[in-house]
Order: structure tokens, then C-alpha cells, then sequence
């Protein structure tokens, strides 16, 4: 029973999953498989011929929703949590070092950064950040049956900016147990995106706080890198049914060990505490961001994962990269902006135009 606690508590991926069920219900799931379908396709046996080429820009807006005055984090402690998401997804994160050498071969550079949206929804200028006020003291997933709190402007957290061309982070007081949460893609688009707790957002400001109730466990960042990792189509490196306690669910990735329950606090290498009769001479990949490791413990994506993520971005989140809202000081790509056709994921492996998209009403 504790660990799934531990589980439960740490990431709230799984909880959203499971609202998005409820709420949904057979639309969900089947847009889920097709999607999955889509991405085992994708990363199949041609995975190498088909990944994207070059680097991907995702255009990010940061919504800090406040009740104290350490909640309203600074523009700093922002930046520090991008330029987190920038080293972990390029592999430039300076403890790439301690990467197994049995595992360096796999180690991803993903190819995919990440960037402050410059325009906003109305075609302004923005500086990609958003600060609204609020009364709630703590924001938890499962007290609304359909938006959560922190989705939603009426309700006291902030509205998102339209889901298809920003990744929008939600950044707020989760409580003390919470790390943050994700929805993965093919969800209903009125509530996509990533929150997280201040309290390990970033490496500055209230993550390196005296009065955090994490300590200093999570102050590195990595549980941003995490959920933008499921964001992405990632699972939990354990494979997800997430009450399970066994070793025949698999995260669909090949180049992952295969992984009992998820790792917690810093495992030595070799470690194999949650190792399964298949999972190797190695042990376990606890250093990987889509385990539970604490945030000095964890620092690899792998090509299978990267391989998930470029799927997501020519599928079900490629309107994200036809999204220019991203300035590069170029004027031109500002009046492009405004001209935009917004398009979006079908559920089907195709993008649509907006209008006509899945309504989940
Ligand atoms: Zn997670």
C-alpha cells in the first residue's frame, strides 16, 4: 500500500488519465489505442528512418497561479525551469556524465527545446508568462469531475491558452505531496497541458526554499522534464496500469529495462531493487526522467523514448511546431502568426483544421 501511495502522490499523471475515463469514456480510450497504434508504428522497425529531422521548438506559456506571496514565483525561477527542459532534452545537462557506460549508447538527445511563446492567443505581444491571483490554497486534481481548478479561470486557477499551439504550464501550490501532473496527448484539449508544484519548479527562488515541504529532493528541475516527458507520450519507465504491481506491463519502449515498480530516492548502480526476471545483468534504469528517482539521481531520456516524442510531434501535437508564436526578433514571423490556420489532432493520425476537430461537449 505505501508505494502505491508513493505513486500516486509523487506524479498525478495517472489520476488525470483516469479522469479523462470518466469523463470521456470509449471516445478517450479508443483515441488512446489509435494513438499508441500510431506511435508503435512510428517508432517500429524503421524508427531510425523515421524520426524528425532537425531541431523542434515548443512554444511554452507559463501560467503562475498565486495565493502567497512564494507562490508567485519570479521571472527567474521561470527561466530556470526552461533552461532545465532545454539541457535534459538536448542531453547538454552537465550530470550526463553519470550515464552507465552500458547505457551511453542509448542516452537521446531528443532534439526538441522549448521557448516562451512571444504572442499570445489574441496576436499581442507576450512574454510568454501569466500571473493571476487566486484564493485557493491548494490545487488538486480530482475535486471537479470535468476542468481542473487550475485550468480554469472561473473555477480560480487560469484558463489555457488554446492547448494546440502552446504547451501550457501551469505552475501553482499542488500541496505538499504532489510533485505535478500531465496529460498525455488525444485528451480532451480544454484541459492539456502540464502543472506543476513551485516548490520544484526550477532550480531557484521557492524549489531552493528553507520552508519546502520537499526538501531538497526535487530541487533540480527534473519534475517538469518528467511531465513534459508524458506530455510527450512518454509512460512511467515501470510501464503504466498504475495501481499494478507487476512485472508484465512494459512502457512500450525497447531500450528501457524492463522494471517492477517505480525507483525512489538516489539507487546505486547497479540497482536491482525493482528488477524483474528479464531486466538484466544492469539492474534497472533508475537515472531515467520517467522514474521516480529523486532529481540529483535522474539524467536520461533514451532513443526509444526521443523515438515516442517525435511520433507525438508528427502526430497527435504537430500543430505545436505549426504554431508561430515563438519570436526569433523577426517581424515576419509575427505577422505569420497572425495569419495562422489553427489545425489539430482528429483522434485518427490526422490534422485537422480546428473547426473540425473532436468535440468532447
Ligand atoms: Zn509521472
Amino acid at each position: 500500500m505505501s508505494k502505491i501511495q508513493r505513486r500516486r502522490d509523487l506524479c498525478g499523471t495517472g489520476i488525470l488519465h483516469q479522469k479523462n475515463i470518466n469523463k470521456n469514456g470509449e471516445r478517450y480510450k479508443k483515441n488512446r489505442q489509435e494513438d499508441e497504434t500510431y506511435v508503435l508504428n512510428y517508432t517500429g522497425s524503421s524508427a531510425r528512418k523515421m524520426m524528425r529531422a532537425g531541431v523542434m521548438t515548443i512554444p511554452v506559456v507559463v501560467h503562475v497561479v498565486h495565493k502567497q506571496p512564494i507562490e508567485n514565483i519570479s521571472d527567474a525561477q521561470i527561466y530556470s525551469q526552461i533552461e532545465i527542459l532545454n539541457k535534459d532534452f538536448r542531453k547538454l545537462n552537465s550530470d550526463a556524465i553519470n550515464i552507465p557506460d552500458i547505457w551511453k549508447s542509448v542516452a537521446a538527445d531528443t532534439r526538441i527545446e522549448f521557448k516562451l511563446a512571444c504572442i499570445d492567443p489574441n496576436g499581442d505581444k507576450t512574454n510568454g508568462i501569466t500571473r493571476t491571483a487566486t484564493n485557493i490554497d491548494e490545487f488538486l486534481i480530482d475535486t471537479t469531475p470535468n476542468v481542473e481548478e487550475i485550468k480554469s479561470t472561473a473555477l480560480g486557477g487560469k484558463d489555457p491558452w488554446d492547448t494546440i499551439r502552446y504547451l501550457n504550464l501551469w505552475v501553482c501550490n499542488l500541496g505538499t505531496s504532489l510533485l505535478g501532473y500531465a496529460q498525455f496527448p488525444a485528451g480532451d484539449p480544454q484541459t492539456d497541458g502540464v502543472a506543476c508544484n513551485h516548490w520544484v519548479f526550477g532550480n531557484t527562488g521557492s524549489a531552493v526554499s528553507p520552508q519546502s515541504p520537499f526538501g531538497t529532493r526535487f530541487n533540480l528541475g527534473r519534475t517538469a522534464t518528467h511531465e513534459v516527458g508524458h506530455y510527450l507520450d512518454c509512460y512511467h519507465i515501470w510501464g503504466d496500469e498504475w495501481m499494478e504491481d507487476s512485472c508484465s506491463l512494459d512502457d512500450n519502449v525497447a531500450d528501457t529495462p524492463n522494471q517492477k515498480l517505480d525507483s525512489s530516492g538516489v539507487p546505486t548502480f547497479p540497482s536491482f531493487e525493482q528488477s524483474c526476471d528479464d531486466t538484466g545483468p544492469n539492474g534497472t534504469m533508475f537515472m531515467n526522467y520517467m522514474d521516480y528517482t529523486d532529481d540529483v539521481g535522474m539524467y536520461m531520456f533514451t532513443v526509444g523514448q526521443a523515438a515516442r516524442m517525435h511520433a507525438t510531434l508528427n502526430g497527435p501535437r504537430a500543430s505545436l511546431l505549426q504554431s508561430p508564436v515563438i519570436c526569433y526578433n523577426d517581424e515576419k514571423s509575427i505577422t505569420e502568426a497572425m495569419h495562422l490556420s489553427s489545425k489539430v489532432y482528429d483522434g485518427v493520425n490526422k490534422i485537422v483544421p480546428v473547426e473540425e476537430k473532436i468535440s468532447y461537449v
